[in-house]
């Protein structure tokens, strides 16, 4: 049998010689089926300090340098803007992955929406996508918790993780918080959970912010790893949740509030889970193997690669200090002059 099939490759090969490079970039791998089509969706934030134009092309380099994705980015007019051209055609697609915050959407998208995923499409929600369409319920019982936008006790209860068990709190107040962007551990709360499977049970996640007192419905929703809010970086105090897979009718949800800018999302524990949950939220499995240099509990690991498609990346970690005075040269024999 081997023997026919050698042979049967062998004229394949002579009839087509190059059959394999055509129809495959050297890196990536055939994928049965073909690649998963994902729609990546931005066009919108509520500020500056999220800068979808830089971070759109950061996801969707980490989705297409796995070889299992195909990817296709639509970006959306901005809210009270001109919709009549806009058809994203949601369905020829099995996953959309939102880097979009916008306060609302025209009733027609948002009935397209909510159909594409109850039908069992798959949706992505990465960091400020939680902030979006504050008053959209089916929007909000995807994402389980979100913040921002002027969300309160009205959109839910908080929810976090206290002695490992998914905890409410309807306690009034203001939905959405978060310290300094400094890095911090992510702890695996359901560690064989495919996306999850075969990954340290903690790791140290490169500088984010680290959201905190999300507010929703949490419904049909699991938090697969937690991150502990230090009050000493205006923290709650509470395990929030950090990783979380939902449903919505047939529709798989995996939603992360991480990943606030490029510095973030060129963490290699983001990445990972970042390829691995889009593939979970297109297939409901995951076939990503663990990557070299993930990051252990102590120590972040990230890609220079990926950091340097953030212009800001050439400013340095810190301003560059020009000395307001000429330095004096050393003296004959003395001290060198300080290095500024
Ligand atoms: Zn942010």
């Amino acid at each position: 049998m081997k023997a026919v099939r050698f042979i049967l490759i062998t004229a394949l090969s002579l009839l087509a010689p190059n059959a394999q490079t055509q129809n495959h970039a050297p890196h990536t791998p055939a994928v049965a089926g073909g690649p998963i089509r994902v729609l990546l969706l931005d066009g919108e934030s509520a500020g500056v300090y999220h800068n979808w134009k830089v971070t759109t092309p950061v996801l969707r380099r980490e989705l297409e340098e796995t070889g299992l994705f195909q990817v296709t980015v639509i970006t959306a007019p901005a809210s009270g803007g001109d919709f009549s051209g806009f058809d994203p055609k949601f369905n020829k697609y099995q996953v959309i992955v939102s880097n979009l915050d916008s306060p609302d959407w025209p009733e027609n998208l948002r009935v397209q929406f909510e159909e594409y995923v109850r039908a069992g499409g798959g949706l992505v929600v990465v960091h400020a996508a939680d902030n979006s369409f504050p008053n959209w319920p089916a929007y909000n019982l995807m994402i389980g918790i979100g913040g921002w936008r002027n969300r309160d006790e009205h959109a839910g209860p908080y929810w976090y993780l206290k002695d490992g068990k998914l905890t409410s709190d309807s306690t009034p107040g203001k939905a959405g918080a978060h310290g300094a962007r400094l890095p911090f551990q992510v702890v695996a709360q359901v560690p064989d959970h495919p996306i999850l499977r075969g990954l340290p049970p903690v790791w140290m996640h490169a500088a984010d912010e680290l959201y905190g007192t999300l507010r929703g419905p949490g419904q049909n929703m699991t938090v697969l790893a937690t991150a502990h809010s230090d009050p000493q970086n205006k923290g709650s105090g509470k395990d929030e949740p950090m990783l979380m897979v939902l449903s919505y009718g047939k529709g798989r949800i995996f939603h992360t509030p991480m990943g606030h800018d490029t510095a973030a999302l060129s963490c290699i524990g983001f990445m990972t889970i970042f390829q691995r949950g889009t593939e979970w939220a297109a297939t409901g499995k995951v076939s990503q193997k663990a990557p070299a240099h993930f990051p252990g509990a102590d120590s972040v690991s990230y890609r220079v690669d990926i950091a340097s498609m953030d212009p800001e990346f050439l400013k340095g970690a810190s301003p560059v200090v020009s000395p307001k005075a000429p330095v004096p040269p050393a003296a004959p024999g003395g001290p060198a002059p300080p290095h500024l």
